[in-house]
């Protein structure tokens, strides 16, 4: 039992081997080349969704044919959404109103940017004269929104100094101009993607207008680095739209669809 011990203090705490097994492994011509030790596996902190409950508080938003505020809507399913997302640890979620109170348009945005969300989801119901109109469609942000809002990063005096890690103020200002035009197409294509994720995972009962995928310039789509959608989920000027998105399953399936879709999303970047 001494030598045991004696043995297991030189081969260090927790390892308690037979005399033959500790014979076997102190012959040098057996001695294995130790496997170099694997740094430390880290895993990264869960990604964070800024969700953007579209409207609140004293702006009701569209209002539907029978009289459901947009604002619930989007609030319902937002708070839907982030209880899905965060389930198990998988996203940290920070939402632009958790109740029903008006937040101006650029405070979203600025709230997903001080909390450096990886994606900005905002969502909407939408509403037209048309009361035969329905189905959901996905905005991001026109290519000549994006190229204004570059080019005015670029060269404005007071611009934002830091972007996406980068000290835009270190560089010459034909330097800045390369930068933040290159950030810029790196967050349409990725805004682009999950559109296109969101499209391809939206499922029936839930009807796409026709080209669902769409170009505006939506102050809530400015974040200049975080990938940024606008989600319209239904038009409620249509009766059948209005009923479907005010009822619990509907909301339901709707952010069961969007946590698919963002796992696309992020699975696709990895590659
Ligand atoms: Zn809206």
């Amino acid at each position: 039992m001494q030598r045991r011990l004696l043995l297991r203090g030189m081969l260090g705490a927790g390892s308690l081997l037979t005399m033959g097994e500790a014979l076997a492994q102190a012959r040098p011509a057996a001695q294995p080349v130790p496997a170099p030790t694997p740094p430390p596996t880290r895993r990264p902190p869960p990604r964070l969704i800024a969700i953007d409950a579209g409207h609140g508080g004293k702006d009701p938003g569209a209002i539907g044919v029978r009289g459901t505020h947009e604002k619930t809507i989007t609030i319902a399913v937002a708070q839907d959404l982030a209880r899905r997302l965060t389930a198990n640890g998988r996203y940290r979620v920070a939402l632009t109103r958790d109740d029903d109170t008006f937040v101006a348009l650029a405070d979203r945005v600025r709230h997903a940017r001080e909390r450096k969300a990886d994606l900005f989801i905002s969502l909407h119901a939408d509403s037209v004269p048309n009361p035969a109109t329905r189905g959901f469609s996905v905005y991001t942000l026109s290519e000549t929104a994006s190229d204004d809002l570059a080019a005015g990063l670029a060269t404005s005096q007071n611009a934002v100094d830091r972007l996406a890690g980068i000290e835009l103020g270190r560089h010459s200002r034909q330097v800045r101009s390369i930068l933040v035009d290159l950030l810029h197409r790196d967050t349409a294509n990725a805004s682009s993607h999950m559109a296109q994720s969101l499209l391809d995972h939206f499922q029936p009962p839930f009807q796409p207008i026709q080209r669902p995928h769409r170009q505006a310039n939506f102050a809530v789509l400015r974040a200049p680095d975080i990938p940024s959608i606008l989600v319209e989920m239904g038009f409620i000027s249509n009766v059948e739209d209005e009923r479907a998105l005010a009822q619990r399953s509907t909301q339901t399936k709707i952010a069961d669809r969007l946590v698919v879709a963002i796992d696309g999303f992020f699975a696709a970047r990895r590659v």
